[in-house]
This record gives structure tokens, C-alpha cells and sequence, in this order.
């Protein structure tokens, strides 16, 4: 019999039969592998244990320790244990697709009647049923006409349409569940007993068209959950929990910070409160930018489509961008521009105002642009989705070998502002040159490795995506996490050879011949509207006190001590403090009650006590006790509290 040689991680190879499955790979090196084993790589690929290996190849057996690969299997086993389920409880419903999802898996199903939250319940019960009896999971090929024959014969009109979508003629798999049958391509696990019964959830039923056509039926899809164990299950369910609570949405409204309607879908109407977080976000960066060696502009928001055509965006772009028309007075023709969805190309234009030598290199141009990008109205999402938002903006001009001490102080720069707005913990991926792209490979040797020598400089560890970067350089994508375990892409940090060259930026180098730039695109932020987001989540509203839109509120108890309580007031503001007096004729419990509904950190209480001892009661957010302090010493605590992260000595 012929044979195959399979190369194992460890680098050992090892001939077997040709057509030998994984399971028998296994159980050769092992019996206790061969009972550990759920799937196998095979040349990369995901393998069932039952599939034949056909050719030399690098084999890597999986167990359930590992993450990736157990849970695609277990998720995977649960969208077919539940459609079984769902046919076993309802032999009317017509099954259409299942597959894996973030977390978990979803299943599309048709039925007349919508599935209610206890239909979901005695799902779930007879899906743990299926766990419970352990049934083997069996896997046989069959060409298209035995496939389609089958299910005509079962009335399964969607899974025809399916088969008959595939182009081609290949033969098709097919995997049962114990009795119940599904087209899949697998891989699966061996049998229903090896999904853990005690950590899969169903989450919800959403309306969905079928192949995602509204023209098409709607059927109705189940969502679920599965981890590989109870506490993991657990522990992603505390985490909605916690994170539905701190809903930037709903803690928007509570703490009145802005609000969104139909009349501009996706841009956000900021109240006072809102606008103030911004305002001191905004006048943080700044700071942070002016000492970073960065000069401030300004650009046009529209702009004539003469500039997109040449930044190439008209092309690549357009169905993003919002156009503006406008009758020009004489002109026969209307104007047309757009909004701009990016600020690059004008910040080109003012690099392009008068020549450039390198001694004007590095030229670090900052802009809080405001931007437009059209986003289907289904994919927007309270701040962290929008269509009008602003970047913390900058390009920098330079060299290519000015690359990497650019790269390393923006590095500085940016661990030093997530610091300071309370993330400690961030990722990074470098993305290197694809298959299209611009600039020569000496330009991108030159580039990468900078980017990767800067980030090696600062200490931190870093992901290579091979082959992700953009057409016109190398990137790097910060991720930071928040205090529940999220991950949110913010920063960015871009090298561009592209750009220069469409928009015709260039220096007079030493030599006195023309060069062209390197164009560096950064943001730390991402956008204002989606970090602050991002902030009230991780915060859940009770944002640090320097950031706070309100800092103290001096709620009176008795009318008699109005008069002290604005005196209060007056000298909080005069002092830069955000200070509000509640002279309200309302109890005390009352105020305290709605101004922690409002993450106010500071409630000072003033009754006559206070007054007559020139004192005040101090209670701070979330906390039950009052300390009862001096007024004097109240005040200067309280201002050295409120200085930003920057300033503060
Ligand atoms: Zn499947
Ligand atoms: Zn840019």
C-alpha cells in the first residue's frame, strides 16, 4: 500500500497509509491521544478525525485544551444538535443554515409561527437530551444527485436550493447526529456527549432573510451560546450583564450627555454634559499634542470632488461619502463636492503651500476633523458607530529614515494618553506588505523595519499580520481593553507612500534634488465620539474626576443655607471647578438619590450645622458614609482632584 509521510509539530516525520485518518494518526502515536483527540490541522487546514489524508502532509492532532479549535467544534456540534432539536420538537420546521459565530452559533430556520423565550427553554431541554445520549457523529460523502434526492424527498426546499448553488460537481458531505442529518462541510466533534451540557445558552430569535436577501423569505434565527465549560459560560454572561449596565446609550441619557434622531441618522446631538467631556478631552490632547512637537490646522469639511478624483477616494470611496451640490453663480453646471470622509488630502494641501526642504522634516500636522462616512443604518450603533465623527487626527511628514524615531515617540505618546484615561493594558499588530501594493520593496524593507525596531525599542510585545498592511505601507492597530475584558481598536499609526506621490508632496533634500515624503497617518483616540463611549463603558458613567462633566454639586438641606451654598459655588468655579448648586426645595435623600443617578462624584450637603461651623458634608459617589470637612480644606482637595493627569505634578 502506498504511503504517506506526515510531518508532527516537533518537527518528527512518520510514514502512515495513504488515506489514513487523524484518528488513527492518533491512537499510533498514543492510545490516551487517541481518546484526547477531537480534530487535526492538516497542512493548516481544520480535519475531521474521520477524513482520509490523502498526500505528505504537516499534521497537528487537537485535544479539547485546545481553545480555538475545541471551541469552533463545540459551537459547531450545538448548531446541529439544536436544529435537531428544533425538527424533533417541530417536524414541520424547514432547517436552512447553521454556522459558527462569535461566541457561539445561530441556526436559520422557517416557521409559520415565531419561536417564543419557552420554545427556546424546551430547546434547550431537548438539546440536552441529545447531549445526554452520546450519539455518534457520522460522516459519509455522496454526490449532488443522491444529496438533492434526499432532500426532495424530505421536503427540505432550502437545503436544495443550497446544493443547487454550489458550483461545480463535487461529491458533498454529509454528517449525522445520531439519526439527523445535515449538509456540512464539518469538521465535527465524535459524538453529542462531548459537548458540554452545562455551558451553552440560546440567547435570542431575530428575524433574518433567507441568504440575507430581503427580497427572500424571512425565517427566524436562533442565536446560542457555548463555551467549553460552566464558569466560562458564566463569566461571558456576567460580562453582558455588566456591560448592558454600562451602556453608553442608556448612561447617556441618565447623565444627559447627548442623544441621536431620525433627522441625522448616525450623528449625535451633545448636550452641556456631553459637550463638556469632550470639550476637556479635546483640550487634554491638545496639551499632549502642542508638547509633542505637533502645529495645529484646520481644514475645509467640503470639498470640490476635482481633490477626491486625485486622491483617488472618488474611485475607491465614493459610496461612502456624502456629496454635496451646489449651484455656483454662473456656472452652467452644478459644483459637486463631498464631505470629507478623511482628512489626508487636505492635509496635504497645506503641506503643499510653499517648498519643503528637509530641514522642515519632521512636520507634524494635527487636525480634530471632523469627517463624514456614509454606514448602512443597520451597522450604526449609539457613539461607537456613527456617520459624523470626529478624529483625533495628524499626519507627519518625513523621511524614510526618520521612520522609526517618529514611530517611537508616538509610541510614547500614546501609551502615556491611554495611561492617563485609565488603560493600562493594549495590543499591538504590525501589518506588513500584501501581494498589490505601491512603494518599492526596498522602501518597504526600510519601513517595516522601523516599525517593528520602534516598538521592540519601547518594550512592548507585538502580533505580525503578514500581508495585512494596507496597499500603500505598513501599519501598526492599538487595542486597548476596558475594565470588563472588551477589546476596542483605537489607535493607529500608518506609513503612506502613496498619497505624497497621487497629491505630488515633495522636499528638497540635502542634496538639492526633489525626494518625496513619507506621509505618516496617526490617531491615539480614533475617533471623539466613539472614545468617549468607550470611556463612560469602561467607567459605567463614573468617569475620573478631572473628566467628570459635572464635578460637584452643593445640594442645600434647608433654604436657610442657600446663601452658603452659592458662596460654595462661586468658589468652586472660581477655582476652574465644575460646580452646580441644588437649591431645590426636594429632601436631601432625593437629591443624593438623583444626582448619583447622574455620576456626579461630589455631593456636598449643606444644612445649618454646615453653616454655622463654616464646614461641609462631603459624599462621594457610590459611597454611603459623609465626612464632614473643613470648607477651606474641602476646596483645595477638591481642585487638586480636578487636574488633569498631564498637569498634575
Ligand atoms: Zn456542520
Ligand atoms: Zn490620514
Amino acid at each position: 500500500m502506498a504511503q504517506i509521510s506526515l510531518t508532527f509539530p516537533d518537527g518528527n516525520k512518520r510514514d502512515f497509509p495513504r488515506g489514513v485518518t487523524p484518528a488513527a494518526v492518533a491512537a499510533a502515536i498514543a492510545p490516551s491521544l487517541g481518546k484526547a483527540a477531537i480534530s487535526a490541522s492538516v497542512d493548516g487546514k481544520h480535519f475531521d478525525l474521520a477524513w482520509p489524508i490523502q498526500a505528505d502532509a504537516k499534521i497537528a492532532i487537537h485535544t479539547m485544551k485546545d481553545d480555538a479549535q475545541a471551541l469552533e467544534l463545540i459551537r459547531h456540534d450545538f448548531a446541529h444538535v439544536m436544529a435537531r432539536a428544533v425538527q424533533k420538537l417541530w417536524p414541520d420546521v424547514k432547517v436552512t443554515i447553521g454556522p459558527v459565530v462569535e461566541n457561539g452559533w445561530y441556526y436559520d430556520f422557517d416557521r409559520a409561527e415565531p419561536f417564543s423565550p419557552e420554545d427556546l427553554g424546551a430547546i434547550e431541554k431537548e438539546m440536552k437530551a441529545i447531549i445526554a445520549a452520546r450519539d455518534p457523529v457520522k460522516t459519509e460523502v455522496w454526490d449532488r444527485a443522491r444529496a438533492i434526492a434526499h432532500y426532495v424527498a424530505k421536503d427540505e426546499p432550502f437545503k436544495v436550493e443550497l446544493i443547487e448553488a454550489i458550483p461545480g460537481d463535487e461529491p458533498l458531505r454529509m454528517y449525522w447526529h445520531g439519526h439527523w442529518q445535515d449538509l456540512c462541510r464539518g469538521p465535527h466533534l465524535q459524538h453529542t456527549g462531548q459537548l458540554p451540557a452545562d455551558a451553552f445558552k440560546l440567547m435570542s430569535v431575530a428575524g433574518a432573510y433567507w441568504r440575507g436577501d430581503h427580497r427572500n423569505k424571512q425565517l427566524q434565527r436562533i442565536y446560542g451560546v457555548a463555551f467549553k465549560n460552566r464558569d466560562d459560560l458564566k463569566a461571558y454572561l456576567t460580562m453582558l450583564e455588566e456591560a448592558a449596565k454600562r451602556d453608553h446609550r442608556k448612561l447617556g441619557r441618565e447623565m444627559e450627555l447627548f442623544h441621536l434622531q431620525e433627522e441625522a441618522p448616525g450623528m449625535v446631538f451633545w448636550h452641556p454634559n456631553g459637550w463638556t467631556i469632550w470639550r476637556t478631552l479635546e483640550d487634554y490632547m491638545r496639551r499632549r499634542l502642542r508638547s509633542a512637537g505637533y502645529k495645529e490646522i484646520k481644514t475645509p469639511q467640503v470639498v470640490d470632488r476635482v481633490l477626491w478624483e486625485r486622491s483617488g477616494h472618488w474611485e475607491a470611496y465614493r459610496e461612502n461619502m456624502f456629496i454635496v451640490e451646489v449651484d455656483e453663480e454662473g456656472a452652467k453646471e452644478k459644483r459637486i463636492n463631498a464631505l470629507k470622509p478623511m482628512n489626508c488630502p487636505c492635509h496635504v494641501q497645506v503641506y503643499n503651500q510653499g517648498l519643503k526642504s528637509y530641514r522642515d522634516l519632521p512636520l507634524r500636522l494635527a487636525e480634530f476633523g471632523s469627517c463624514h462616512r456614509y454606514e448602512s443604518s443597520g451597522s450604526m450603533h449609539g457613539l461607537m458607530r456613527v456617520r459624523g465623527f470626529t478624529q483625533d487626527d495628524a499626519h507627519i511628514f518625513a523621511t524614510v529614515d526618520q521612520l522609526e524615531q517618529e514611530c517611537v515617540g508616538f509610541l510614547a505618546l500614546l501609551s502615556s494618553v491611554y495611561r492617563d484615561l485609565g488603560f493600562d493594558k493594549f495590543d499591538i499588530k504590525l501589518s506588513t506588505r500584501p501581494d498589490v501594493r505601491v512603494g518599492s520593496d526596498a522602501v518597504w524593507d526600510k519601513a517595516e523595519s522601523a516599525l517593528a525596531k520602534a516598538i521592540e525599542k519601547a518594550g512592548y510585545p507585538y502580533q505580525i499580520n503578514p500581508g495585512d498592511g494596507a496597499f500603500y505601507g505598513p501599519k501598526l492597530d492599538f487595542k486597548l481593553t476596558d475594565a470588563i475584558g472588551r477589546e476596542w481598536q483605537c489607535g493607529t499609526f500608518q506609513a503612506d507612500f502613496n498619497l505624497p506621490d497621487r497629491l505630488g508632496a515633495e522636499y528638497v533634500g540635502e542634496d538639492g534634488m526633489k525626494h518625496q515624503p513619507v506621509m505618516l497617518h496617526r490617531a491615539i483616540l480614533g475617533s471623539f465620539e466613539r472614545f468617549i463611549g468607550i470611556l463612560i463603558e469602561n467607567y459605567a458613567g463614573k468617569l475620573p474626576f478631572w473628566l467628570a462633566p459635572r464635578q460637584v454639586v452643593v445640594a442645600s438641606i434647608v433654604s436657610d443655607a442657600d446663601d452658603y451654598v452659592n458662596e460654595i459655588v462661586a468658589r468652586l468655579r472660581g477655582l476652574g471647578l465644575r460646580a452646580e448648586a441644588d437649591t431645590l426645595n426636594e429632601k436631601i435623600n432625593y437629591k443624593v438619590r438623583e444626582h448619583s443617578v447622574g455620576k456626579v462624584p461630589v455631593l456636598l450637603a449643606i444644612g445649618m450645622q454646615e453653616v454655622a461651623g463654616r464646614t461641609v458634608s462631603v459624599r462621594r459617589l457610590g459611597e454611603t458614609r459623609t465626612e464632614t470637612m473643613a470648607l477651606d480644606e474641602a476646596v483645595s482637595a477638591l481642585a487638586a482632584n480636578a487636574t488633569p493627569p498631564d498637569l498634575a505634578a
